[in-house]
């Protein structure tokens, strides 16, 4: 049976005091059992948030990485670094990233890989555009992207992935995929999966993110192949983020 994720993602917005709002109402909370939760501050408030979740069930996860280990590459922040000041986990291949950073497939990988190395989980983002979409190249731009990463790592690599499939005309436009949607691709990036191996399918995480909110968490959550959620928007909100957390029960 796996284990669900819900990783917030607080893209570029929080404060300390978010920070200290999340860490006391999650020091309290009892999580339905199968339920990790994690939440993807800025690079600023990792250290802190580490530490200030020590004793809640939050996992700290950075929203980035560099694909580099260290040297002169001013403003860069590298897997080593995230390690040091505790994080765990680690988004790559967001759509913003994507698209408002110029990061391709193999910028990605790059990002994966480096992960890896450094003993952090990538949550490799995956998701088509409302274009793509309608041009019926869902599955096939989704799958390119999963199998950009996949076919380049070993049969260990992968295992340490974790998946977000997150439709681009979902994410922060308040329009959700249908849980059949959702379903139908998660399906098919399990399905791809089982080419790997079948235990890499059985075992995969795969969260669903666009628009996950307290009001429609439990019936996407409810999908045979959906793992957990990315939530964006819904995170800035302890109380928003607690109820979809506790939905996942
Ligand atoms: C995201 O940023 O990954 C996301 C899913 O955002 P939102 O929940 O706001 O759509």
């Amino acid at each position: 049976m796996r284990t669900l994720l819900i990783a917030g993602n607080w893209k570029m917005n929080g404060s300390l005091a978010l920070v200290d709002a999340f860490a006391r109402a999650f020091a309290s909370v009892k999580l339905p059992a199968r339920v990790e939760v994690a939440l993807m501050v800025p690079f600023p408030y990792l250290g802190v948030a580490a530490e200030t979740f020590q004793e809640t069930p939050l996992t700290v996860g950075a929203q980035t990485l560099s694909d580099r280990s260290s040297g002169a590459f001013t403003g860069e922040v590298s897997g080593a670094m995230l390690v040091d000041v505790g994080a765990r986990l680690v988004l790559v291949g967001h759509s913003e990233r994507r698209s408002l950073f110029g990061e391709d497939d193999a910028a990605v990988l790059a990002r994966v890989q480096a992960a890896l190395e450094h003993g952090l989980r990538p949550v490799l983002c995956l998701g088509e555009t409302l274009e793509e979409r309608e041009a019926g190249r869902t599955e096939s731009v989704v799958i390119g992207q999963l199998a950009a990463v996949c076919d380049a790592l070993d049969p260990a690599e992968r295992a340490r992935l974790v998946l977000a499939y997150e439709p681009v005309w979902a994410i922060g436009t308040g329009r959700t995929a249908s849980p059949e949607q959702a379903q139908a691709v998660h399906s098919a990036i399990r399905g791809r999966l089982a080419a790997y191996s079948p235990a890499l399918a059985e075992g995969m995480q795969i969260l669903y993110g666009g628009s996950m909110k307290a009001a429609n968490a439990g019936e996407l959550l409810a999908q045979p192949d959906i793992d957990g959620g990315l939530v964006g928007g819904a995170a800035l909100q302890v109380d928003d983020f607690l109820a979809i957390c506790q939905s996942a029960g």
